[in-house]
């Protein structure tokens, strides 16, 4: 007989941390706090596997199940000492979902569940405090209203505003039994009129009900584009958690909060939450009222006005501190956890691994390891590389002018600077045409996510540091300060207003997250350092990858931002990119109109100089490591003069008339320019190209190698080779050049001459070309486009209907696309070195900043990964996963 449910609770569970898959995140995790002999409240998990049979046999439940859940409820009840719908001493609990990740906000939770007018009644009488039963009876009718039978909340909001009205007060806690008495009778007729049947009294329907609801609420579309959003497995199914109820709304000397082992924000070792007297479950995390912070140093660091748990409840305090440092040691990693006080009493509710900034991530790391927690394998394989984004965007110039209009909590670090919008489909309707946004909100909820993805930052005026704003920012890695109270928002006017200033709908805002400081018009920024911790982990990730880590840059100041987050050398250059600005692009225009080689020759001569100036600043940068130059690539018509005024220009520059201009430009249009006259097509047609380039590549070599002495190691790469002989020929045109700047210079350059692989037909014949070429570098860019026939300018309109449909995982010019993309580089690499075998091999399209796409060229066994300048950190560190996950696979053979 199958086992679907498992008990917890007083001081053991038949679960464990390891059992995630079956029992969920929560409910694993609240069977490792009972088998820590931490005070768990009783209860039981339902497993996925049930969720899995629900969705597989038209909704209905293992036909033992019922019978396992009453003799698990049996357990409890004797734990507790009450019994379940009994109505002179009734047992209440609370209903939960936990899928394996956790999936903030997502699922609904039930509390109070077995209240009814009789259990109520009962529960009033023992108790002695009518007030806080009548008020738990209307929040569960309200939850349960909502969460399984489909009543919106604002009707019962209403009805609470409607009686507040009536009896002439403004807060909650000014209202008494015999209110709440009476807005429960008003919430059934409420449910009654909106579903055409009364509230169910049965406790057993109830718990069935909502059990229904929880597996239920894993298909709601919130849930589904949370999972689509973080690629999450539909079939992982959630599981149920079913708790005896413990109840932080009983009086001053009741609480219930939230809380992380670590400072969030920075990884500080300090005990850093928040919590509530006198509330209940959701209240903390609903932002609805300012909670208080656990410690002295938190309250005063947020300029609090409210005193400390440390010094109300300093004996539940204290106990929770001694819980913090056993999930600690236990866990070895910071936790975020939840709790409930019930009279003076500590219930420890939740705990799971605390979602954290970037910066408190290896904060984290660095400090584990050097406690001996960890070792600096697990340091390096825990930071997400993809968040380590978030440490490499600019930040706000210090020196620049701000013009603060309000403060709220740093939620989660970073700059942002964007034109506010008011709802979370602006933000995606105006980031979709391009515009940055800064999404701004009373709080956000789930129905928010798309926005807050959308969003460059996230601004509200109400909530806290663990308020759904700052959590969800916080693991999205967008800049968010929360809880800016001073600002009032008209969500229908679409403005925000603080003292005589309003912000309309569309103007430019900055935020930033690191301070809280929200600030009129757009800031300039400065550059980030990798310095700390971060330098610390990155040289921990160095010790441990195979990979070689390159940059792509095309000017001096990529080159700097390159060496100064690690990289080791240069494995792009795009040299058509030097010639977008100023003069030089005339210079260059001159050259593709030009209707002879004199003509060229003329314009190339012009060129020769500047492109020589680049050179030399680019060895000296890069200090004696190497460098890729490629040859000229350039999709032609993004350098065809368009506007008459471009064309006159070129036509003065080049000693001819308009009409010459015009003829030339219409001649050199192409239908189909990605396919046509580019990378070494032009080498072919037009050679002098590829010797003015050549010639200043080994010009600018010896220079620099003669002033500092030190040697250049340049490396000329042919662009889109299709057949072994155009790469041949462009090799002897540039051995050929290097060897008469030799004899002109009297300077000897050891350089390389390869070519890159962008085009199927080269992967096919790899190793005929691999017999002069000495390096090949995959362009995946264009060798996605050309092994999908997808258009790389064109693709992006319609692959997101594609990823949606499940069509494609992903979109194959983000993530390398293994089973087609990728087996080319592997035929390639296997061809290549067939002929050559120490060839050195590289990838260069954009994939190479992309954490998947480095382990793949990891495992396929490639030199060198280059990336955008700002990703270096993201593939040094996503090299050293991958090998370290080799190194586990290698290790357990079986588990292939
Ligand atoms: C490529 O095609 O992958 C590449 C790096 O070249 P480009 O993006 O310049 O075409
Ligand atoms: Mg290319």
């Amino acid at each position: 007989m199958s086992q679907w449910v498992y008990g917890f609770g007083d001081g053991r569970a038949e679960g464990r941390a390891e059992m995630r898959n079956l029992l969920g995140g929560k409910g694993a995790n609240l069977a490792e706090m009972s088998n820590l002999g931490l005070p768990v409240p009783p209860g039981f998990t339902i497993t996925t596997e049930v969720c899995t049979y629900y969705y597989a046999n038209g909704k209905t439940y293992p036909a033992e199940l019922e019978d396992q859940v009453a003799k698990a409820f049996a357990i409890i009840e004797k734990a507790v000492g009450a019994r379940f719908g009994d109505a002179k001493n009734p047992l209440l609990v609370s209903v939960r979902s936990g899928a394996r990740v956790s999936m903030p906000g997502m699922m609904d939770t039930v509390l109070n569940l077995g209240l009814n007018d009789e259990t109520a009644a009962g529960l009033a009488a023992q108790s002695g405090d009518p007030r806080f039963t009548y008020d738990s009876y209307r929040r569960f009718i309200q939850m349960y209203g909502n969460v399984v039978l489909g009543v919106d909340h604002h009707h019962f909001e209403e009805l609470l505003e409607l009686h507040k009205e009536d009896r002439g007060v403004t807060l909650d806690t000014e209202l008494g039994a015999e209110d709440w008495k009476a807005l429960v009778g008003a919430y059934k007729a409420k449910v009654e009129e909106e579903r055409g049947e009364p509230f169910p009294q049965d406790p057993m329907v109830q718990l069935w009900g909502a059990i229904s609801a929880v597996f239920g609420s894993w298909h709601t579309p919130r849930a589904v584009t949370y999972r689509r959003l973080h690629r999450i497995p539909e079939d992982w199914g959630t599981a149920v958690n079913v708790q005896a109820m413990v109840f932080g709304n009983m009086g001053d000397d009741c609480a219930t909060g939230v809380a992380f082992t670590r400072n969030p924000s920075t990884g500080e070792d300090e005990f850093y939450g928040e919590f509530l007297v006198n509330a209940q479950g959701e209240d903390v995390v609903a932002g609805i009222r300012t909670p208080q912070h656990l410690t002295v140093k938190g309250k005063t660091a947020n300029r609090s006005t409210l005193p400390a748990m440390e010094e109300v409840m300093p004996g539940v305090f204290a106990e929770l501190e001694r819980v913090r440092e056993k999930l600690e040691a236990h866990y070895r990693d910071m936790q975020d956890i939840e709790f409930t006080v019930q009279k003076g009493k500590l219930w420890m509710l939740q705990t799971r691994s605390g979602k954290r900034t970037a910066a408190a991530a290896l904060r984290i790391a660095v400090d584990m390891e050097q406690k001996k927690l960890i070792d600096r394998r697990q340091a390096v394989a825990r930071i997400d590389p993809a968040s380590l984004d978030q440490l490499l965007h600019p930040m706000l110039d210090p020196k620049a002018k701000r013009n603060v209009i309000a403060r709220g909590l740093p939620a989660s670090p970073g700059a942002a600077a964007g034109r506010a919008v008011f709802s979370a489909d602006e933000a995606e309707d105006r980031a979709a045409k391009g515009e940055t946004v800064i999404l701004v909100r009373v709080e956000t909820s789930p129905e928010d996510i798309h926005g807050m993805h959308a969003a460059a930052g996230i601004l509200t005026t109400r909530g806290g540091m663990t308020s759904h704003a700052a959590v969800v920012a916080r693991g999205m890695g967008r800049p968010c300060v929360a809880g800016a109270g001073d600002l009032r928002i008209d969500a229908k006017a679409r403005t925000m207003k603080v003292r005589d200033v309003v912000v309309r709908d569309g103007e430019m805002i900055t935020i930033d997250g690191g301070t809280g400081e929200v600030i009129l018009g757009e800031v300039p920024t400065i550059q980030p350092e990798m310095s700390g911790d971060f330098a610390t982990l990155m040289g921990w990730a160095d010790e441990i990858r195979r990979l070689g880590i390159r940059a792509n840059a095309d000017t001096p100041t990529d080159a700097r931002t390159a060496r100064r987050f690690g990289a080791e050398g240069i494995g792009l250059c795009r040299t058509e990119h030097m010639f977008f600005d100023g003069d030089r692009i005339i210079a260059m225009r001159e050259m593709i109109i030009a209707e002879n080689t004199a003509g060229r020759r003329a314009a190339l001569d012009k060129i020769l100089p500047m492109q020589r100036e680049d050179f030399i600043e680019l060895f000296r940068i890069m200090k004696g490591l190497p460098v890729t130059i490629r040859l000229l690539d350039p999709p032609l018509h993004e350098f065809l003069p368009h506007t008459t005024a471009e064309m006159e220009e070129v036509a003065k520059a080049a000693g001819v008339d308009l009409d010459t201009v015009r003829h030339r430009a219409a001649m050199l249009k192409e239908q189909n320019p990605m396919l046509g006259h580019r990378g070494c097509r032009l080498g072919i047609s037009y050679p002098e190209i590829s010797e003015m380039q050549a010639r200043a590549i080994f010009e600018a070599a010896a220079a620099v190698q003669k002033e500092t002495g030190e040697t250049v190691e340049p490396e000329v790469m042919v662009p889109l080779i299709a057949v072994p002989r155009e790469f041949d020929i462009l090799k002897e045109l540039i051995d050929r050049v290097a060897g008469e700047v030799k004899a002109a210079t009297g300077v000897e350059v050891s350089y390389l001459v390869g070519t890159m692989i962008e085009l199927p037909r080269a992967v096919l014949c790899a190793a005929e070309i691999a017999k002069t070429a000495e390096f090949f570098s995959y362009g995946t860019n264009d060798l996605t486009q050309t092994t999908y026939g997808l258009s790389r300018d064109d693709a992006a309109s319609f692959l997101q209907t594609y990823e949606r449909r499940g069509i494609l995982a992903q979109d194959p010019f983000i993530s390398i696309d293994v089973e087609g993309v990728g087996e080319l580089v592997r035929i390639g690499t296997e061809r290549g070195r067939s002929t050559r075998p120490d060839i050195k091999l590289g990838i260069c399209g954009e994939h190479g900043g992309d954490p998947a796409s480095v382990r793949f060229c990891h495992e396929v066994g490639l030199d060198y990964v280059s990336c955008s300048p700002y990703r270096v950190p993201i593939a040094r560190l996503a090299a050293a996963q991958a090998a370290l996950a080799e190194a586990e696979t290698q290790a357990e053979p079986s588990q292939v």
